[in-house]
């Protein structure tokens, strides 16, 4: 056999045992246009800088090559835009740069292959792993050498819960527009108590290293939770690895850059709305769209979302003690504070900087990567409607963070499963530091 054919049976095995893996509530079995899997072949991702220029000539560049040229905004802030454009655009959307004096760096010319390469990573290092299946290997077949469906992931939830009976609390806290359910761990001494933390990831469905790295995180407190320090085992610990099921797995399905969750429009053919667009602070600000096409694209109104208002109701009544809300994304190396809906600081920014750069200087120590600890609009720009915002807003939250994990733009979303480990840790790391700054509760 060729390399190349190797290549494609392994493909195709994988192919086969995804859409198995997969099953789908009965409702959704009718195929549809929108389930035919997404192809990125010979589309490019383009980095361009100095479209503030541009801007400033009322020309959005985003946005026209987002309408366009078919573009996929990847990431988008004060000093670059990253976005994908489609083989078949790539020739008019150049020139339509170059009218604009702007000249693309190519961060990738094919992304399908870097999608293909991305599954046949994990493919070989998880068949290494089942070969050699070991006495320790977990019931869930729960590992961090590659990405995982849902069901893994809610399986490994529940084997954490049967574990740990008289600790955890497993939560279904509502369900999404295609039936899945919404699931919350609660680890906890003391509910009574104790201070809380929440962390979530998932929020965006193709950041995939946002759910890796919250399980990863879930796994580190578990493993080892009898001789944890007294700042961990003291707190009381909400865990939410997927904010948008249905996204996340249309992401493994059909088409690995969406972004939003699927819920289905009155108004447009086009499905989904940003839930981290969708929270009720600064809904109707800057930074969303109010395009139901748009990948930002904030919802017919403040909370509309059946995933939002879940994470949201089920917070309110927590929010005694709720010290940290702690989100994952990626991409862009950053640990962010509020606010981003409006360009201003919180009063107590000089804390929250100080702890974000300690967590970014362990972090270097650790893993040698170079994270930034800003204020979110400072860097990102301003955009309502964000669920850190709103934790702080909504309920005086203290520690909010927002992380966006690996990496710089090299492989952006589509991080190869080899940087699963140790960007994971990366993501623990920001979880001692801030339970650190917690300290203990006074009961504990
Ligand atoms: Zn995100």
């Amino acid at each position: 056999m060729t390399q190349k054919t190797q290549l494609l049976m392994l493909l195709l095995v994988a192919a086969a045992a995804a859409s198995s893996a997969n099953e789908l509530p009965s409702n959704l079995t009718q195929l549809d246009a929108n389930e035919i899997p997404q192809r990125y072949d010979e589309a490019q991702l383009w980095r361009i800088y100095n479209i503030s220029e541009a801007m400033q000539q009322r020309v959005p560049v985003g946005q026209m090559l987002e309408q366009k040229f078919g573009g996929n905004i990847w990431k988008e802030n004060s000093k670059f835009l990253d976005i994908s454009i489609a083989r078949d655009q790539l020739k008019a959307a150049r020139s339509f740069l170059s009218a604009h004096r702007l000249d693309p760096q190519i961060l990738s010319h094919n992304i399908q292959s870097m999608i293909d390469e991305e599954l046949l990573e994990g493919i070989q290092s998880s068949s290494f792993t089942l070969g050699s299946r070991t006495k320790k290997a977990a019931r869930s077949g729960m590992h961090w050498k590659d990405y995982h469906d849902l069901e893994t992931i809610y399986s490994f939830m529940r084997e954490i819960r049967s574990k740990f009976p008289n600790i955890v609390r497993l939560y279904t806290i509502g369900q999404t527009a295609e039936g899945r359910d919404l699931k919350v761990l609660r680890i906890s001494e003391n509910p009574r108590e104790n201070k809380k933390v929440w962390i979530d990831g998932g929020i965006h469905a193709r950041e995939w290293i946002s759910p890796a790295t919250v399980t990863f995180i879930l796994y580190q407190l578990m493993s080892d939770w009898e001789n944890q320090p007294a700042h961990i085992r003291g707190l009381t610990w909400y865990i939410m690895p997927v904010m948008n099921p249905d996204g996340y797995e249309y992401s493994r399905t059909t088409n690995r850059l969406w972004r939003k969750n699927r819920s289905p429009s009155r108004r447009a053919q086009c499905s989904g709305v940003d839930l981290n667009r969708n929270f009720d602070i600064g809904w109707n600000g800057y930074g969303s769209s109010t395009n139901p096409c748009s990948d930002t694209y904030r919802g017919s109104s403040p909370a509309s979302e059946r995933e939002t208002r879940a994470v949201a109701e089920f917070l309110a009544k927590r929010k005694y003690n709720l010290e940290s809300y702690l989100t994952f994304h990626s991409y862009g190396q950053m640990i962010v504070y509020p606010w981003a809906y409006k360009a201003v600081k919180v009063k107590d920014a000089s804390v929250l900087q100080r702890v974000s750069s300690l967590a970014a200087e362990r972090i270097l120590q650790k893993t040698g990567t170079s994270y930034r600890a800003a204020v979110t609009h400072e860097v990102l720009g301003i955009a309502g409607g964000g669920s850190d915002d709103w934790s702080r807003a909504a309920l005086g939250v203290k520690y909010v963070y927002t992380i966006e994990l690996r990496d710089r733009g090299a492989y952006g979303f589509v991080l190869p499963p080899r940087f699963i480990k140790d960007t994971a840790l990366e993501g623990w790391t920001v979880v001692e530091t801030v339970a650190q700054a917690i300290g203990p509760s006074s009961a504990a």
